[in-house]
């Protein structure tokens, strides 16, 4: 069977991360694991052997031939689109007590599964994904860096992430052009309370032109308020947002007025 580049089919062969990536999901019988495009099955053979509640989503109905050899019981494949399922739909037709989700996403739609897992607000344990090595670092990226960003924040605000392992190209079949790396999300313990609509279209302004200072992208807000917290905390007027930490950006969220953002 060929691999479709079209749905970003590039397999993983390489039994070491595999391994890895299992490791990390330590689910037990009564936990569900949520498994993002099976594939071949690479990680799903590891993952019903576990004996605990396992979802699949996969897109493409060619590989029900190999996948349908894992189903039992407590494993099920679904054969849709992630991006258009209702998740809390077929969660709530399972019983379980913590979810795992993993997925060795096609990396041209990380973002928007992100944002799908975010909105549906599941309550999870972790979240184990493989992404495009440039796109792993722009989610853990730290301030001062050419790619931390609106994305990075808004992710932080969310999960605290961190880095499983590299992954070279040679752990795919067929070999993609890029090289990969698994991170681990968790949800974060001590999650601030905002309005994350809000807070992410000020971050968003924030970030507008990346070049340009916080002062510039601002425009429609009250500088001095905005200003006032910089020289508090040792900041020029001249910052770029890409030199400030979350905890500076949440301050001056919280002191513009709600309609100011
Ligand atoms: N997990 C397997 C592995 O590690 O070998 C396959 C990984 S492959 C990079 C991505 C998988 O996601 C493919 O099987 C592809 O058909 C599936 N896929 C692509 N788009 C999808 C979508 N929108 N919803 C569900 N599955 C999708």
């Amino acid at each position: 069977m060929k691999a479709k580049k079209s749905l970003g089919q590039n397999f993983l062969i390489d039994d070491n991360i595999i391994q890895k990536i299992a490791k990390e999901i330590p689910a037990f019988s009564n936990d569900l694991i949520l498994e993002i495009g099976p594939g071949r099955g690479a990680l799903t053979k590891h993952l019903t052997s576990k004996d605990t509640n396992y979802l699949a989503f996969e897109i493409d109905q060619d590989l029900k031939p190999i996948l349908t050899t894992y189903e039992n019981d407590k494993a099920h494949i679904i054969y849709e689109d992630i991006l258009k399922a209702d998740l809390n739909k077929y969660l709530r037709a399972i019983t379980y007590n913590k979810l795992y989700i993993v997925g060795n996403l096609p990396y041209y739609i990380t973002t928007p599964i992100l944002e799908k897992i975010i909105a549906s607000n599941l309550v999870l344990e972790s979240l184990i994904i493989m992404v495009q090595k440039e796109v792993g670092l722009r989610f853990m990226a730290q301030p001062n860096s050419k790619d931390y960003g609106y994305f990075t924040l808004y992710l932080k605000y969310f999960y605290d992430i961190e880095k499983v392992c590299d992954v070279s190209r040679k752990a795919f079949w067929p070999v993609p052009k890029v090289e990969s790396m698994v991170l681990k999300l968790s949800p974060r313990k001590n999650k601030i309370n905002l309005d994350i609509e809000e807070y992410q279209q000020f971050l968003k302004t924030c970030f507008k032109q990346k070049r340009k200072t916080l002062k510039n992208n601002l425009q429609a807000y009250d500088w001095p308020k905005i200003n006032a917290i910089l020289m508090v905390n040792n900041y020029t007027e001249n910052v770029r947002a890409e030199e400030l930490p979350e905890n500076i950006l949440i301050e001056i969220f919280k002191n513009l007025k709600k309609e100011e953002i």
